[in-house]
């Protein structure tokens, strides 16, 4: 006699390729497809993608993109700010026309591509709404399933 598993409450879902979502994510695409749009406008993701159907709407990206641009950026300019004094010592104003622009146009460019890969990342592991199992109480109007 074998036993049924016990029901965990969880239900079977496939693995999702993190890397290639991440990738996708980064170039602000759909990270189930690689084809759909993520954003619907700078940092707006869309509801669902335009060509498999994938909801992420359920996204929680909320301040870790910014977070993560600063973690970046402040790697790469202050390493160079240090490597520039210590080489050349320029003066204060060299500095503040190199590094304040630098920093400025490197977070507006990496800010959209994080967060993508940040959505991505949690599609990739079913966190939140991605999971099936999850109750969404923060879906908008007309997005909850109301049965047959
Ligand atoms: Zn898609």
């Amino acid at each position: 006699m074998t036993m049924a598993p016990a029901n965990t409450g969880i239900s079977e879902r496939p693995a999702r390729d993190m890397l290639a979502a991440l990738a996708r994510g980064f170039r602000c695409r759909c990270p189930n497809c690689g084809e759909g749009r993520l954003f619907r406008a700078f940092l707006k993701v869309v509801d669902h993608c335009e060509v498999c159907g994938a909801a992420f709407h359920h996204h929680r990206a909320d301040d870790a993109p910014p977070y993560f641009v600063i973690l970046i950026v402040g790697h790469i300019v202050v390493p160079m700010a240090l490597v520039v004094e210590t080489s050349l010592a320029p003066p204060y104003w060299v500095h503040a026309v190199l590094w304040g622009p630098l920093t400025i146009a490197l977070s507006l460019a990496l800010l959209q591509p994080v967060k993508g890969a940040i959505v991505a990342w949690q599609w990739a592991h079913y966190m939140h709404g991605f999971d099936p199992d999850h109750e969404d109480h923060h879906a908008p109007p007309g997005a909850r399933w109301s049965g047959p």
